[in-house]
């Protein structure tokens, strides 16, 4: 039997991998088949490792290629997100929550819901076709789900994530998802042990735009102040990797989770643009901005709104 990858995007986070895992366990558990099998489309990042240690999880193998493979894609539907080799791969079905940018020549299945997280849209397939879930796993997708939403805190949070989030805590033997969300956000954020390279990349995606390729990173912190001592070393890796890959502008946002804003700091061909985008004047490459805590609903956007037009 021919396997089925089901892989996330590159520079994976919890979300992309947790959707690949449990996909492919809803997806083998429904059609009584092992052919599904998880993917990462890269190295987990520490708190996706953190968390399959803490439930028991197996790491899913790394796909370097998908050239001539059966994928499913999750988590994202932009090829510039995806896998090498994905237009030389057989696209089967999409799951995802993200803005579709998607054409194909064939008819595909696709599910977009505009959810917090692509684990509440499986989790709302594992009930709605009364397929068992484990409690480990439970543990895995909310974990994923606590951590695309910022622990319910970012604009993207719907109320099914919240009731999601309760019923899944539930299954998972989690008292408190709140504290456990912080735990998670606390080995996301901690830098300590990290070059300034990996930390752009921790969590970091392409967006082509009309004016060029434009790379958006984010990092999530209860405690700005930690990250501030590398704020200039950050800048300037931040603009060799702009030369380097030939980006239009590399921006890093640094999200206060607690007090619910993100420090910008910006590397860019148009200092110009990026402050109109903003909305914003930036002082020695970076800025402040309260109540902005969203790459995908706040940030990619306002970018877009500039750049893209
Ligand atoms: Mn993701
Ligand atoms: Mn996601």
């Amino acid at each position: 039997m021919n396997k089925v990858y089901i892989v996330g995007h590159k520079s994976p986070d919890l979300d992309s991998v947790a959707a690949a895992i449990s996909y492919a366990d809803y997806k083998n558990k429904l059609e009584k088949t092992d052919k599904y099998t998880p993917a990462m489309a890269g190295e987990a990042n520490k708190e996706t490792a953190h968390i399959l240690e803490k439930f028991s999880i197996a790491k899913p193998e790394i796909l370097d290629n998908a050239k001539d493979k059966e994928i499913i894609l999750v988590d994202h539907n932009e090829f510039a997100q995806a896998v090498d080799g994905i237009d030389e791969a057989s696209i089967i079905e999409i799951l995802d929550h993200h803005k579709l940018d998607f054409k194909y020549s064939e008819p595909i299945d696709v599910m977009i819901k505009s959810w917090g997280s692509s684990c509440s849209i499986i989790f709302h397939l594992y009930k709605s076709h009364k397929i068992e879930l484990d409690k480990n796993l439970a543990g895995l997708m909310l974990a994923a789900i606590l951590v695309d939403t910022v622990i319910t805190k970012s604009p993207t949070c719907t109320e099914t994530d919240k009731e999601i989030i309760k019923e899944l805590s539930q299954l998972a033997g989690i008292g408190d998802w709140q504290t456990f969300g912080m735990e998670i956000f606390k080995v996301r954020s901690s830098i300590t042990n990290l070059s300034a390279a990996e930390i752009i990349k921790s969590d970091y995606k392409d967006f082509p735009m009309k004016a060029g390729k434009l790379g958006i990173g984010q990092v999530e912190t209860a405690d700005l102040s930690e990250i501030e001592p590398r704020e200039d070393e950050l800048i300037e890796v931040m603009g060799d990797l702009m030369k380097a890959n030939g980006y239009h502008s590399v921006i890093l946002f640094i999200t206060d989770i607690i007090n619910e804003g993100s420090k910008f700091l910006v590397a860019t061909s148009d200092q110009a643009g990026v402050e109109k985008a903003l909305g914003k004047k930036l002082e020695n490459s970076r800025v402040y901005i309260e109540g902005i805590i969203s790459r995908k609903k706040q940030v990619a956007p306002m970018f877009m709104e500039v750049f893209d037009k």
